[in-house]
């Protein structure tokens, strides 16, 4: 038998319809039917989520994994995962959580409450916890119970995210939530409409803006390169320009290399030139900080000095070294990094 909770964000309509505002679908729901990530079910005119503490994936993850570079370097984070996506990328690495059906019945390996994932947090030495694998937001009710719980026990809080949540639904969990890694996939209105079938993408980059503005978040982007689909100088360079102009040049950029995978086989894998070149473009708009993802023992994984070019955070794969780190700022010259070690949000919330 599954639990089944009342959704928090949606508005009952005539005709026991609803309207679900959690994500930018704003999917208009009939009665005993599902919204697009069918993790959300109209019974009778009220909203019900499905996977409410539903874990299709749980691990102690190095945060260099999510991928967070600034942020708590060499930590642990208890990383969870459930069922079902509000997008359908052809590139999915996930696809057998995320293109999964809604998990009626329950079929899972774990269920996990907030209380036990704190729990869990804590016995495995992880510093914070983040929600990722799948989309967090379509377990929203989950993540923000789970997020109002870490920051009462100092855990930090990170969303692993596609970054389509409304706005309203960012300044719901917004004063739980410390980091927020997100990727923005291409810039273009074609990119985004055949790789995730979705069509508004810019308002992805508006909440993006809003988690680090209103919100304090601590921000990350993340771009896989994909041959023929995001590796044109014009996605690239508008990319690389929206980060500098909106979220500032100090924020992370990981251009990751793809991998043949789910709906796009066919493709081959990122050139390691392809990549590098994507390097080019995020330093030639005046990034500080760009890293090359999936390509352990490449020379961009390190975090260095842009101010006096020394080694900073030395990285190796998911291995970590932090050398030259004072707070936030370079130990060497005193510059700025933007690196977070300490300062995540208090528990003083309800
Ligand atoms: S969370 Fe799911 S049901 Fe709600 S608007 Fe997004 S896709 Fe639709």
């Amino acid at each position: 038998m599954i639990a089944m909770n009342e959704a928090m964000l949606y508005e009952r309509l005539p005709d026991s319809r609803v309207r679900c505002h959690i994500c930018q679908w704003h999917c208009l729901i009939n009665p005993g039917k599902l919204g697009v990530c069918r993790m959300y079910r109209n019974k009778n005119g009220t909203l019900y989520n499905l996977n409410y503490a539903q874990v299709s994936s749980v691990a102690a993850d190095p945060i260099e994994k999510k991928p967070l570079f600034h942020f708590f370097p060499g930590t642990l984070a208890l990383s969870l995962g459930s069922w079902g996506c509000n997008f359908h990328c052809q590139d999915c690495q996930n696809w057998e959580i995320s293109c999964s059906e809604t998990p009626e019945p329950y079929r899972g390996p774990h269920q996990i409450q907030p209380q036990t994932a704190v729990e869990m947090a804590k016995s495995h030495h992880c510093a914070g916890i983040a929600w990722t694998y799948n989309e967090p937001s379509i377990w929203f009710e989950y993540t923000l119970d789970s997020a109002k719980l870490a920051k009462k026990n100092n855990l930090y809080t990170v969303y692993v995210t596609n970054g389509y949540l409304t706005p309203e639904a960012l300044d719901t969990i917004g004063p739980y939530l410390d980091a927020w890694r997100v990727d923005v996939k291409g810039f273009s209105d074609a990119l985004y409409r055949d790789l995730t079938k979705i069509t508004h993408w810019r308002r992805i980059l508006e909440v993006a803006q809003r988690a680090k503005d209103k919100w304090g978040m601590h921000v990350e982007v993340v771009t896989n390169i994909i041959p023929t689909m995001s590796d044109d100088d014009p996605q690239l360079e508008g990319i690389a320009r929206w980060i500098h102009d909106e979220l500032g040049e100090l924020t992370p950029w990981h251009v990751t290399r793809f991998y043949p995978n789910y709906h796009l086989q066919h493709l081959p894998p990122t050139p390691i030139a392809t990549l590098e070149h994507a390097y080019d473009v995020g330093k030639r708009a005046d990034l500080k900080f760009v890293y090359t993802g999936n390509v352990p023992g490449h020379k961009s994984e390190s975090t260095i000095c842009y101010s006096c070019g020394k080694l900073i955070i030395e990285r190796y794969g998911y291995q970590t070294r932090v050398i030259g780190l004072e707070g936030s700022r370079c130990k060497f010259c005193g510059a700025e990094l933007n690196i977070r070690t300490s300062g995540t949000k208090g528990g003083h919330h309800d």
